[in-house]
């Protein structure tokens, strides 16, 4: 059985199968061989306008296939990835390997342009040549710059200087859109994100779940919701928001003004061969 901490720490206990206990430790040591041995997939999970229902674009989630331990979510490897640097190599073909698909779904449909958002991680904003990887990607893949959303956190651009900001400015004179996760969980300085070249914010799942229901008849978050909405806009930016589990939530968010919605109400993350019956 599987026991956390509630620290993200956690172990598996497997008295029957002793030499594949799944430990960070055991996990840890083969990450790295990992990428290399072409362990890891990406699922797909649409990113839909909330006015019209069509599908924009989709966000890359990368899942670990385990020779013993089967199919592992991100929640198990990413901060493992990132304390030992294999983050790096991970990120790198995530990056690759997403763009790779978006480009040939374009090639495929060149009237529907289908954007592809990836995530990355504080560490390949610091560690890497993220903006040399990108510009090397997008030309050997062929997709189109404006076809690219990275996804970064607060935490990873708050208080960026040098380095950071410089990335981020190289992306976006690319063409590459920028789009800050999880948004709502970190310091939230809107006022400072609209002086970064971004141009979305992915409102925090909590946000939509904290949405009036039997159980909460005080919609706080709703108003809050509403209120970062109108500012963003005002900013230049779109909205996406994460979590839209009903239809309930969607028609709300619709109303509100909020552009784009992620969630199990329009489909769970896929592989990519039904996202490419999703869209015929
Ligand atoms: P995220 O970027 O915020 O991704 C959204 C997460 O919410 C995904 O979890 C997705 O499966 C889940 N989700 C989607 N719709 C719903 C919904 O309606 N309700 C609920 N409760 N959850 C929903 P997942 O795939 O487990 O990924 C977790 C996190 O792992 C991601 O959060 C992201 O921060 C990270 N991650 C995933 N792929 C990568 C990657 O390639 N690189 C890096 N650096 N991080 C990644
Ligand atoms: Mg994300
Ligand atoms: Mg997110
Ligand atoms: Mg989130």
């Amino acid at each position: 059985w599987a026991k956390d901490d509630g620290k993200g720490r956690w172990t598996l206990f497997d008295p029957e199968r002793n030499e594949h206990r799944m430990t960070r430790q055991s996990l840890s040591s083969t990450l790295r061989q990992a990428v290399e041995r072409g362990e890891f997939v990406l699922d797909y999970q649409p990113l839909v306008a909330l006015d019209t229902g069509e599908v924009r674009g989709v966000e890359a989630l990368v899942r670990w296939e385990h020779p013993h331990f089967g199919r592992l979510g991100p929640g198990r490897f990413i901060g493992l990835a990132e304390e030992d640097g294999s983050i790096v190599q991970l990120g790198r073909w995530v990056l690759a390997e997403s763009c790779r698909q978006a480009a040939a779904w374009q090639r495929e449909r060149p009237d529907t342009p289908l954007v592809v958002s990836v995530n990355v991680a504080v560490r390949q904003v610091w560690d890497s040549d993220l903006v040399a990887d990108v510009a090397a990607i997008l030309h050997e893949t062929g997709l189109p710059p404006q076809l690219l959303q990275l996804e970064l956190t607060e935490s990873a651009v708050m208080g960026s200087a040098g380095r950071p900001l410089q990335a981020l400015h190289a992306l976006h004179e690319m063409g590459v859109r920028i789009a800050i996760d999880d948004f709502g969980t970190g310091y939230s300085n809107l006022a400072y994100m609209s002086r970064l070249p971004v141009s979305t914010l992915k409102l925090d799942g909590s946000f939509v779940q904290g949405f009036r229901s039997a159980e909460h008849p005080n919609p706080a978050d709703e108003t809050i919701v509403e209120a970062l909405v109108d500012l963003a806009h005002r900013l230049g930016l779109t909205v996406t928001a994460e979590c839209v589990e009903n239809a309930e939530q969607a028609e709300r968010l619709r109303r509100i003004g909020c552009d784009t919605g992620q969630g199990w109400h329009y489909s769970r993350p896929v592989a990519a061969a039904s996202i490419s019956r999703l869209l015929d």
